[in-house]
């Protein structure tokens, strides 16, 4: 049996991870869950699986989340940070799926690192921030860190049995998001509900936002150079509209790998918790002989500002990773309560970056205070409408 806790649970990750989890009750339980605030959600959670710990993100949400729970209910009631650290690193965990959405993930994620649990990472920003932090924690602990992004659980799938030094190139495929057919002139009519019908993959608001910008791929290509140990002269961004390939791998003779399946996230999800057995998901393959055709085309970074920004923070590194990542979250969340259109979320990142003096080999505290230090410049420029 393995003790699961997962970080993000009412998330559209957490969903799919319980799915699973509910899928294979002989394989995983569930010891924590965290949440931030869809506490009805959570309720229902808690019914189901019988955490012993869960946390929420305030002492408001959890006196509210202990009204409503069913009687009798044995699992401890936490909130805050203190409370995210405790489902993050207790005994009893085996795994931790770290699911929570943005900046927020990192600390829990690191903790559970140093605890010396295994990790399914499916929060981007944990590698965008402090993926050299992290990466040599978990090295220090013996820990792999398995991807539960499609693109670099493709990517590691493709990379297993292989010699890292006969690798050449990595190839992440990108949807190119619900505008990749709209001109640049049509942008500015953009409005949020436009933003978040993805095409091909269902997923919760911010990261839909992201990827009709490209910088989900953005903060994709940063994540890989970490998870993989590669340079980002080694990473090409390949758009792949019909998101069969979920991306590849070239090696030095000229060989490509790619790893395929329908857009579901369940596959990845899977593939990291059972890691390295492979669940019988009943999930269907592609339908290859009716297909259309699958079609790759290079990303528009004239119309995608923001992947050419993350290849620039990329390529800097230091604190500047952590900077696109908190004035991206600015942006984002201005662009979904209508403080700012579509077309100035680029500018208030890029201007936020240009602003910022780099700390180009940080520790854990400098890491934070560009993080907090970039919302507060993100957010001038939020109210100075990308000015
Ligand atoms: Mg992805």
């Amino acid at each position: 049996m393995k003790y699961l806790s997962i970080l993000g649970s009412t998330g559209s990750i957490g969903r799919n991870a319980l799915k699973i989890v509910e899928m294979f009750p002989e394989r995983f339980a569930v010891k924590a869950l965290a949440a931030k605030k869809n506490i009805e959600l959570l309720a229902s959670q808690i019914e189901r699986f019988r955490p012993e710990i869960v946390v929420v993100f305030d002492e408001k949400r959890a006196l509210e989340l202990k009204k409503i729970l069913p009687l009798p209910c044995n699992a401890e009631i936490m909130h805050g940070d203190d409370g995210y650290r405790v489902a993050a690193t207790h005994d009893s965990v085996d795994m931790v799926v770290s699911a929570m959405v943005g900046a927020a993930g990192l600390i829990p994620t690191l903790a559970a690192i140093d605890a010396g649990k295994q990790i399914a990472l499916a929060n981007k920003e944990t590698l965008v921030m402090a993926g050299e932090i992290v990466m040599k924690r978990a090295e220090q602990k013996g820990i792999k860190i398995l991807p539960i992004d499609s693109e670099h659980s493709a990517i590691f799938q493709c990379l297993k049995g292989h010699r890292k030094e006969d690798l050449s190139k990595i190839l992440l495929t990108a949807s190119g998001g619900p505008f990749r057919n709209k001109s640049k002139d049509e942008f500015v009519n953009i409005k949020p509900k436009d933003a978040l019908n993805h095409p091909t993959w269902q997923m919760g608001p911010k990261i839909s936002i992201d990827s009709a910008t490209l910088m989900n791929k953005g903060l994709e290509v940063i994540e890989a150079k970490f998870l993989f140990e590669v340079s980002e002269n080694s990473i090409e961004v390949l758009v792949h509209p019909q998101s069969v390939i979920h991306s590849m791998v070239s090696y030095k003779d000229g060989s490509v790998l790619a790893q395929l399946g329908i857009p579901d996230m369940k596959g990845a999800i899977a593939y990291a918790m059972a890691y390295p057995e492979r669940l019988d998901l009943k999930q269907p393959i592609p339908k290859f002989a009716s297909m259309d055709g699958l079609t790759f085309e290079p990303p528009d970074l004239e119309k995608f500002p923001c992947l050419a920004f993350a290849f620039e923070a990329c390529k800097t590194g230091g604190t500047l990773p952590a900077v696109l990542n908190a004035a991206n979250e600015v942006a984002v969340q201005a662009f979904l309560n209508e403080r700012i259109p579509f077309v100035k979320i680029p500018d208030v990142i890029h201007r936020t970056m240009a602003k910022h003096a780099l700390v180009s080999v940080p520790d854990l505290s400098d890491i934070i205070a560009a993080d907090r230090w970039a919302r507060v410049e993100a957010e001038k420029r939020v109210e100075s409408r990308g000015q």
